[in-house]
């Protein structure tokens, strides 16, 4: 029985590749150092992982940027907008050019696109196909990581790469009138050059990713995967391909994949607990089964009991040998180690003992391995171990901790109730028109204003102890009213407070709510060299106290106009968190629910009637096979609703969502009953609302008239084209003006002039409507 790890975490323990890279691009390194800090980087991990005692240790996961980027570079797909930097620019500077667009010497080529990487909040970027695209090896980038392992002092090494159906799919055509997975030839030809190659330097494993085997296929693509790997497997028969599905249960894919003529097959029994039966009932007796038993994409000990029953039952079928054990998925999503994690005012200590990181989890696998293959009479040391884990998983469950009965009897009464406001939309919107009184086309913004350096250094300056939390929250102070007063001479109808006191939209929340606790170095990559520090959701949530009234209130007491509430749901809280594994997602979801709910009722309490609950993480919870969605969407929706619960019909509920696909959710997302959305769709230039004209959206909507992840500043002819287009498809009545998302990113001088304008279109229309078809305004 041998262990594998899938993939290593790569930014660095304390973030070294991460600072490289960005001093790299700053021009404070040169290409050399940063090589040799990513040669570091991967010796470190390499030594970690020997030292842990894995067996097939993987190479070729460490990138300088995206693993898939990786792979089109390395294979020459490189989109032609980039062709006329290739004489100019190193290799490296091309690629990074590629990953983040290339600004200078009067050229100005966009960056590739980027998206998530299935259902995780990592983000690859995306490969760019055209019709007549052809593969070459520009580098041996997994050649040369190979070898270097092996003089690290890896006797085998194993190359870990996106296999060439996953990778076509990862993709996006470019051009009309072809599919990508038509260049599956082609592409397999390049893919045998260098495995033929990688054989003959004496590689005897390689670990194919093939993710898109979990999620639902075509025919078509079907056919591919058998005819792809039959030929793989003709032309390079003594390579030991290690296919690796991860992220969910084979499911109706099993029988092709058990059919694939390769050597092992690794599936996740994390994310798909339920499959072990039926592929231990399909698998052809000589291929070796992978099982992925220790949560690759989660933050919790390993409950070793229960791994055991089923290492066994795996045993037991398919034979001691024939079966193999491995982290569920590339660790990749995953912090490094949990021994830097010392404050105990984030993390309890009694949480922490719950917890495992990468590196921890190697050791996991490990002593999982030790456990089934030393005989009894050396058992003693590891017996100590089962005992102690099956006592810590013991105690937690009955941790008070964890355990809030208050909780649990509301959720008893949330489970049961249809989560619906008072009355229907119809009547609260004639009640709220007729409080508010905005007229056509209000205008708003989406919460946050810049987080400039001044506000960040302060609240760094807080949180060390330098100044006190007077000075603090006056300072805070100042800068809604300076934001407030803007707001109001530029002419907005409904002001926002600016959200200058948050650090991060989710952190925020968690850090007032129970069942929350922090990491200090808990970094997971989130895209190149940005990485997110999830707040860990470990025991029942509750709300203690009013997180927000006191700077709405404050805000509100500084104009006569209308001020937002700012809350972020509970999707989102629980999409961007390291959530509990001890009770479904739902029940969690419907927790944060009804502390938000308690919040907003606070809200209308002290005269804040309008509130936004942002939501723009709805749609990155949805399952990857599509027979799941409907139940999520079922709860996930509900949880939205359980927020507004109780509410007067006058007050008008808002939400948030953007960059993300709605067009396939939007009937869910006009379930969730928001008075108002705002959505984000002028990058797209109102493309998005081609959905609206098939599906009536009942209530108001916002579509985003100022693209915030542009510094680029709109006219008002710009906008006011944006808001006509989409008066063409949504009735005027129901539209609102504002911006794509937050502006938390951008300056101020960015910002001031974007939304003047935005005001400016929205009065002009506003006027002519007025004299074009006498519609009287308030
Ligand atoms: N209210 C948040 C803000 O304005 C919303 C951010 C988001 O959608 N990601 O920053
Ligand atoms: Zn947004």
């Amino acid at each position: 029985m041998l262990t594998q790890n899938l993939g290593y975490p790569r930014i660095g323990i304390n973030r070294e590749l991460k600072k490289a890279c960005e001093k790299y691009w700053a021009g404070g390194l040169d290409e050399n150092q940063l090589q040799e800090i990513g040669s570091q980087e991967r010796k470190k991990n390499w030594q970690v992982q020997k030292e842990a005692g894995v067996d097939l240790i993987p190479c070729n996961d460490f990138s300088f940027y995206d693993h898939v980027q990786d792979i089109s570079f390395m294979l020459d797909v490189i989109p032609a907008r980039f062709r006329s930097l290739e004489g100019k620019l190193s290799a490296l500077d091309l690629y990074f050019a590629m990953c983040r667009g290339y600004q200078k010497d009067n050229l100005d080529v966009t960056a590739m696109e980027m998206t998530k990487w299935f259902d995780t909040n990592y983000h690859y970027i995306v490969p760019e196909f055209v019709k007549n695209q052809s593969f070459k090896l520009r580098n041996k980038k997994i050649i040369e990581e190979f070898l270097e392992c092996k003089k690290n002092g890896v006797i085998d090494p194993k190359p870990v790469i996106v296999g060439p159906i996953s990778f076509l799919l990862l993709g996006k055509e470019k051009e009309s009138d072809f599919h990508r997975i038509d260049l599956i030839d082609s592409l397999t030809d390049v893919y045998i050059e260098f495995l033929k190659e990688l054989s003959g330097y004496g590689c005897k494993y390689i670990q194919i990713d093939e993710p898109f085997l979990v999620t639902d296929l075509e025919d078509q693509v079907k056919e591919t995967y058998s005819r792809v790997y039959r030929r793989i497997r003709n032309e390079i028969p003594d390579l030991k391909i290690i296919l690796a599905t991860y992220f969910d249960d084979l499911g109706k894919n099993l029988i092709l994949a058990v059919d694939l003529p390769v050597y092992a097959l690794h599936i996740d029994l994390i994310r798909g607990e339920n499959q072990l039966e039926n592929v231990l009932n399909t698998i052809p007796k000589d291929m070796i089964l992978s099982l992925g038993i220790v949560d690759g994409r989660n933050i919790w000990k390993n409950n070793f009991e229960t791994s055991l029953k089923l290492i066994d039952i795996a045993i037991q079928n398919h034979g001691f040998k024939k079966v193999w054990l491995a982290p569920s998925c590339s660790l990749l999503h995953c912090p490094y180690d949990l021994a830097l994690e010392t404050n105990e005012d984030s993390l309890p200590k009694e949480v922490k003992s719950w917890m495992a990181f990468a590196k921890q989890k190697l050791k996991e696998l490990i002593t999982l391995k030790k456990l089934k293959s030393i005989k009894e009479n050396v058992y003693n040391e590891l017996f100590t171990d089962l005992v102690f884990n099956a006592k810590l998983h013991a105690e937690k469950k009955i941790s008070p901790l964890i355990n809030n009965p208050k909780v649990e009897n509301k959720l008893q009464r949330l489970l049961k109730n249809q989560a619906k406001r008072n009355s229907e939309f119809q009547i609260r919107i004639e009640k709220q028109d007729a409080k508010y009184g905005f007229g056509i086309l209000p205008t708003t913004t989406i919460g946050s204003f810049p987080q400039t350096k001044e506000i960040r250094g302060k609240r760094s300056d807080f949180k060390k102890g330098e100044i006190s939390e007077e000075e603090y929250e006056s300072f805070i102070k100042s800068e809604i009213k300076n934001a407030v007063q803007w707001q109001e001479n530029i002419g907005l109808d409904v002001l926002v407070h600016g959200e200058f006191e948050r650090n991060d939209m989710v952190e925020y929340f968690g850090e007032q709510l129970d069942g929350f606790a922090f990491t200090e170095n808990g970094w997971v990559q989130s895209y190149g060299s940005r990485g997110v520090k999830p707040p860990i959701i470990f025991g029942d949530v509750s709300r203690s106290k009013p997180m927000t009234v006191k700077w709405s209130q404050y805000a509100q007491s500084l104009t006569d106009k209308k001020m937002k509430g700012m809350l972020t749901g509970p999707i989102t809280i629980l999409q961007w968190s390291f959530v509990r594994n001890d009770q479904p997602r739902m029940l969690t979801a419907f927790q944060i629910a009804d502390a938000l709910r308690e919040e907003v009722l606070d809200l209308e309490k002290a005269g804040i009637d309008i509130i936004q609950i942002d939501e723009p993480a709805l749609r990155e919870g949805l399952p990857l096979k599509q027979s799941r969605w409907e139940k999520y969407l079922n709860w996930a929706v509900k949880a939205f609703r359980i927020c507004s619960l109780g509410l007067k019909d006058e007050t008008q509920v808002h939400t948030h969502m953007c960059y993300s696909e709605f067009n396939d959710i939007i009937k869910a997302i006009a379930d969730m009953d928001a008075d108002v959305i705002s959505i984000e769709t002028s990058r797209s230039q109102m493309e998005l609302l081609e959905v609206f004209s098939d599906f009536e959206y009942p209530n108001q909507i916002g579509p985003g008239v100022y693209d915030i992840h542009s510094p680029r500043i709109s006219s008002v002819s710009e906008m006011k084209d944006l808001l006509e287009k989409a008066s063409e498809i949504i009735t005027i009545k129901n539209l609102w003006v504002n911006p794509d998302c937050g502006l938390k990113t951008r300056q101020w001088d960015e910002v001031k002039p974007a939304l003047e304008n935005m005001v400016k279109a929205a009065q002009m229309i506003r006027k002519e409507k007025v004299l074009n078809n006498h519609i009287t305004i308030n």
